[in-house]
């Protein structure tokens, strides 16, 4: 069985106001990116395809990966607009494989022991997802900011990535997307993809099976999640 990873580092991080895109951001330093590569290469993932913004290729190779050697790492390409469009570049290259893992390049704390519970489950599954119970209560309220009611909190689970697909469905539910993208602009300006996993739920109805994740597994996204990192990474030794 092949395992290829597509590692996401093409965001520009605009809520962290940063000059720098927050992946290639140091804690202790080294790149927030290089911990998830990391963890890649001690895992059981044969390939990693890194997935970079517009004219960074250059810039990742040289200055983030210079003084790291990735054997599993075959691939760096430019990624587009939307995550979805980078996701979409990094299956491009993709020749054959079995299974495809993709990965926030922004989430630094990514644990073998998430990685080996999807490899078990998606034996079975078709897509996998790891999560965590949502510790707060969540609304979904009005655009003029009143709640509009309160979903039962026991139901809710916070997702992560990576998310694990079977290889030839995960192409083919991104193949649809361009379609309907090309053919229905109109429905397709009213979705809202945030993870690879809607894609699949929206466009192949295949059902997704959620796994353990951690708690630590956060998304470097703001400059409180910058901070909180430096204290998992003193305290918890992760
Ligand atoms: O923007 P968001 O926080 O959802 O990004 C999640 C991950 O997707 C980040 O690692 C980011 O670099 C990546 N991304 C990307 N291409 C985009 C937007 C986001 O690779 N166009």
């Amino acid at each position: 069985m092949k395992h290829v990873a597509i590692v996401l580092a093409a965001g520009q991080g605009k809520r962290m106001n940063s000059p720098v895109s927050k992946q290639y951001l140091q804690i202790q330093n080294k790149p927030i990116l290089c911990y998830c590569l990391d963890v890649f290469e001690q895992s059981f993932i044969d390939e990693v395809i890194l997935v970079v913004g517009k004219n960074e290729i250059d810039f990742c190779r040289n200055e983030i990966l210079a003084s790291t050697s990735y054997s599993k790492l075959t691939a760096i390409v430019e990624g587009g607009k939307e995550r979805y469009h980078s996701v979409m570049e990094g299956l491009r290259v993709i020749q054959d494989c079995d299974y495809v893992y993709i990965h926030d390049g922004a989430r630094p704390f990514l644990s073998l022991d998430i990685l080996d519970r999807m490899e078990e489950q998606l034996i079975t599954e078709q897509a996998c997802i790891p999560g965590v119970p949502v510790k707060d209560t969540i609304k979904v309220i009005t655009d003029n900011g009143f709640v509009e009611n309160t979903p039962d909190r026991s139901r809710l689970w916070q997702i992560q990535t990576p998310q694990g697909f079977s290889c030839s469905m995960i192409k083919e539910a991104y193949n649809k997307l361009l379609l309907e993208q090309n053919q229905n602009p109109e429905e397709f300006q009213k979705r809202i993809i945030t993870d690879d996993a809607m894609v699949v739920e929206t466009y192949l109805k295949i059902p997704v099976k959620v796994v353990e994740g951690t708690y630590q597994n956060i998304k470097i996204t703001t400059l409180e999640d910058l901070k909180l990192a430096e204290i998992y990474l003193q305290d918890f030794n992760i």
